[in-house]
């Protein structure tokens, strides 16, 4: 096979927190030479429609999904759905519920920010998502531009995240919803970067991955920028043990510092064992 094709399966854009539109995003994509590319946004389908539109005139291969919030255990992680079909009705109605929290959840940030002496215009959050599902970047971005933060990092070093002013919990939806939503819409359920969940070592994560595997998971994303190589070696074998998909993204935002078909810069997500791995699958 081409050793020189490139693909990417989790991205962001402005229909949630990225800051490209699908259409901007596919036309990066294609400039990087990527032959495939997931667009995977939070809690939502709303950028699908023109993703799909859009690629189907571009010379590039668009995986539609989406990124889920669990409610899992005392955390939470991602899950993403792979190869859904984009106008599932049962996710249009589940992502709406989801998405108006999300927009509350903003005022209480902003609220939240303000009690500890850091006051942003909640006007400005709004703006910054453009009519997009809301999330913590958005906030954090108006952060940064007030001089209360460098960069997205100084941000969730400092603020947005539990114990720290600006933390809002989210409504999310169990694992076993979601990974019915996603199977029902034709998709394949892939915890995103693993290394995100809590646990102590490889065999605690294992003991996890079990639990999740009975309520519907089928992969893992191996290639991500949160997993050490330690982790990427570890959730290897054990998609391998358990003969689960193996996925890999850049999680594209476009404003801290990733590169479109590398999990980390530098670092590009291997075309062929991925390639093999999800299509096989979808
Ligand atoms: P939300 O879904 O609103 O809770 O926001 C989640 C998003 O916030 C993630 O997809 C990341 O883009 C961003 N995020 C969360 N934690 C961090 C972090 N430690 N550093 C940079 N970005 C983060
Ligand atoms: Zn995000
Ligand atoms: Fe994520
Ligand atoms: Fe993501």
């Amino acid at each position: 096979m081409d050793s020189t094709k490139k693909l990417d399966l989790h991205c962001h854009t402005t229909a949630s927190d990225g800051i490209k539109t699908p259409t901007e995003l596919i036309d990066l994509a294609i400039e990087n030479g990527l032959n495939i590319l997931a667009i995977s946004d939070h809690d939502t389908l709303g950028g699908l429609d023109e993703a799909v539109e859009y690629a189907k005139s571009r010379d590039i291969r668009l995986v539609p999904g989406i990124e889920f919030s669990i409610d899992y255990d005392d955390g939470s992680f991602h899950l993403l759905g792979l190869g859904i079909d984009h106008r599932n009705e049962a996710i249009l109605k589940r992502t709406e519920s989801l998405q108006n929290a999300r927009d509350s959840r903003i005022y209480h940030m902003v609220g939240d920010l303000k009690r500890h002496g850091i006051d942003i215009p909640v006007e400005e959050v709004l703006e910054e998502s453009g009519g997009g599902v809301m999330g913590r970047p958005h906030v954090a971005r108006v952060l940064i531009r007030h001089g209360y933060a460098a960069d997205m990092t100084e941000v969730f070093a400092n603020y947005l995240v539990k114990g720290k002013p600006g933390y809002v919990s989210k409504e999310r939806i169990s694992l076993e919803e979601a990974t019915s939503l996603i199977k029902d819409a034709g998709g394949v359920s892939i915890v995103a970067h693993p290394a995100s969940i809590r646990y102590a070592d490889m065999e605690e994560f294992e003991k996890k991955l079990n639990v999740m595997i009975e309520k519907g998971v089928q992969g893992l994303e191996v290639f991500a920028a949160m997993n050490t190589p330690e982790d990427i070696s570890g959730f290897q074998s054990l998609a391998e043990k358990y003969s689960l998909i193996i996925s890999g993204g850049s999680d594209y935002h476009g404003d801290k510092g990733e590169v479109l078909g590398s999990y980390r810069p530098g670092h590009p997500i291997p075309y062929e064992m991925v390639y093999e791995s999800v299509f096989s699958a979808i």
